[in-house]
C-alpha cells in the first residue's frame, strides 16, 4: 500500500518539506528513514480529528546513525538539536514542530520494568520493540518507495478492525506503561482490545508494581490530555489496572461528572492538576501520602492535593449564608487555589459553591490602596503596628467598607496609636 497522497495531504507544507530534506540527506550516505509510530497510525485512519489531531510532533527512524543526520540537519537549518548519544536518538526543534529521529534499534529487557538494553537494529526490529500493532508501522521516505507502507505485525488489518493488540506475550511484563497506554488508545480511538491482549493486560496488573512514580505519573499525564480522559479512568478501573496503582483509586460516575465540570471551566490552564485532585476526592488524608510517594508528585502538586482534602473536611465551614466576605477570605486565603476550584467542583452545596467562586474570583485579589510607604507617611511606624493596622485595612475593604482612598486614609489615622513623643507629620489634605 502507498501513502503518499495521504502524507502530501495530512501533513503542513514545511513540515512535509523537513522530512524530505532529511530523508534526502540520508540518501546521500545510503541511509532509509521512515515516519513511524502514530503518524502513521493517523494517516491510515485518515480522520485526523479521531485521534490527537494534526501531528506536529513526528517520529522518524534511521536505518543508520540518527544522531549523526540530526546534526547535519541542524547545521543546515533553523533547528534546535537535542541529541542523546547514548540511545542514539536526536530531536530537531523548529518553531512549530519537533521531529524525534531515532536510529533504527533493538531492545531487550534485562528485567520486567527496567529501562532497555538497546543496540541498533533494521526497520523491522525497530518496529517489534514497539507497543501495539497499530504503533508498529512506517512510511518509506526513501526516493525509490516513497509513501510505502511497511506493516509487519498487521497493524493495518487491526486499524480496520478497531483492535489494540500487543506484539508478543511477554509486551505487558516488559514495560506495564504499555498497560496504561492501551487502554487509553482504546478509549481515545473507540477500539478494543483484542481478546489475548485483554487477557494478558488483567494478567500483567501486578507489574506495574514495577514501574516507577515517574513513569507511572506520566501516563495519568497523557490521559489527562486526552479530549475525555474520564472515559480511560473508568475503564482502567473497570479493569482493575486503577486499584493495580493504588488501591484507594475509583473510576465512577461522579469522576466522570466532576472531570467534564472541570473541563468546561472557563480558565482551565490548570486542568491536569485538577484532573488529579479530583482523582484523590474520596481519599482520606492519610490514603493520599501513599500515593504521593508512589507516584512521586512534584511538591507543588502534593500540596494541592493535600489543601484538597483538608479544604474538604473545612467545607461545612462555608455552608452559612451569614458569612462576611472577610470570613470566607480568612477560611481559604492559606488554601492552594487548584484545591479551592476542586472543591468548587465537587461541592453539591451552592452556597458552598458561590462562596468559593466568590474568594477564586474577587476576594484573593483585594488589595489595600494604601502601602506600607503611605502609611509611614501617615506617621504609622513599620513593625507589629503598621501590620495590623494593614491587616484591618484590608478587611474592611473586603467586607466593603471603603469607596475611597480617602476612606481608607481615615480608617488608618483612626487606628493609629496615639503618639506622645513627637508631633504628627501635618496631613497633606
Ligand atoms: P500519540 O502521541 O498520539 O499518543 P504516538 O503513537 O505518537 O501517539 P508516542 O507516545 O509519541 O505515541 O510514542 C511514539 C511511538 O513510540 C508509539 O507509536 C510507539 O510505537 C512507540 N512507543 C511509545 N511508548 C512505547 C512503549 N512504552 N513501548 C513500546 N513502544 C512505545
Ligand atoms: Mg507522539
Amino acid at each position: 500500500m502507498n501513502l503518499a497522497r495521504q502524507i502530501e495531504q495530512y501533513l503542513p507544507r514545511q513540515l512535509l518539506k523537513l522530512v524530505k530534506d532529511i530523508s534526502k540527506q540520508a540518501a546521500k550516505h545510503g541511509q532509509r528513514v521512515y515516519l513511524v509510530g502514530g503518524v502513521v497510525r493517523d494517516l491510515l485512519l485518515g480522520d485526523p480529528s479521531l485521534s490527537s489531531g494534526l501531528r506536529f510532533d513526528l517520529d522518524l527512524v534511521v536505518e543508520g546513525d540518527a544522531v549523526k543526520l540530526a546534526q547535519q540537519v541542524a547545521e543546515a537549518s533553523q533547528a534546535k538539536l537535542l541529541a542523546h548519544h547514548r540511545f542514539g536518538t536526536a530531536k530537531l526543534r523548529y518553531e512549530n514542530f519537533t521531529l524525534d529521529l531515532a536510529t533504527a534499534r533493538r531492545e531487550t529487557y534485562a528485567r520486567p520494568g527496567a529501562l532497555p538494553m538497546v543496540t541498533p537494529g533494521t526497520l523491522k526490529y525497530d518496529l517489534i520493540r514497539r507497543d501495539f500493532s497499530i504503533n508498529a508501522m512506517a512510511i518509506s521516505l526513501a526516493a525509490n518507495d516513497y509513501g510505502e507502507l511497511v506493516d509487519s505485525y498487521q497493524g493495518k488489518i487491526d486499524l480496520e478492525h478497531c483492535l489494540i493488540r500487543i506484539l508478543h506475550p511477554g509486551s505487558f511484563s516488559d514495560d506495564a506503561t504499555r498497560i496504561l497506554r492501551a487502554v487509553r488508545y482504546e478509549q481515545r480511538l473507540c477500539f478494543e482490545l483484542e481478546t489475548q491482549t485483554a487477557q494478558l493486560l488483567k494478567r500483567d496488573i501486578p507489574m506495574l508494581d514495577t514501574i516507577s512514580g515517574d513513569r507511572i505519573r506520566h501516563e495519568l499525564e497523557l490521559i489527562f490530555k486526552e479530549k475525555q480522559p474520564e472515559f480511560v479512568i473508568n475503564r482502567l478501573a473497570e479493569l482493575g489496572v486503577l486499584q493495580g496503582i493504588s488501591p484507594f483509586l475509583k473510576g465512577d460516575g461522579w469522576i466522570a461528572e466532576k472531570f467534564d465540570k472541570a473541563r468546561h471551566l472557563k480558565k482551565s490552564t490548570q486542568l491536569p492538576s485538577l484532573y488529579f485532585c479530583l482523582l484523590i476526592y474520596s481519599f482520606s488524608e492519610t490514603d493520599v501520602e501513599q500515593f504521593l510517594a508512589r507516584l512521586n508528585i512534584p511538591a507543588k502538586l502534593s500540596r494541592a492535593m493535600r489543601d484538597t482534602l483538608r479544604l474538604k473536611t473545612s467545607l461545612p465551614l462555608l455552608d452559612k449564608s451569614s458569612l462576611k466576605p472577610s470570613e470566607i477570605y480568612y477560611l481559604l486565603w492559606e488554601y492552594e487555589p487548584v484545591a479551592i476550584q476542586v472543591n468548587a467542583i465537587a461541592s453539591d452545596s451552592s452556597m458552598v459553591h458561590r462562596h468559593l467562586q466568590l474568594f477564586l474570583t474577587k476576594l484573593r485579589y483585594v488589595r489595600t490602596s494604601l502601602d506600607g510607604e503611605e502609611l509611614k507617611k501617615l506617621g504609622i511606624s513599620a513593625g507589629p503596628e503598621m501590620g495590623k493596622i494593614l491587616q484591618m485595612l484590608h478587611k474592611a475593604k473586603l467586607d466593603g467598607e471603603f469607596r475611597t482612598k480617602a476612606d481608607e486614609k481615615k480608617l488608618a489615622l483612626s487606628l493609629k496609636a496615639p503618639d506622645l513623643n513627637t508631633d504628627p507629620e501635618p496631613s497633606r489634605e
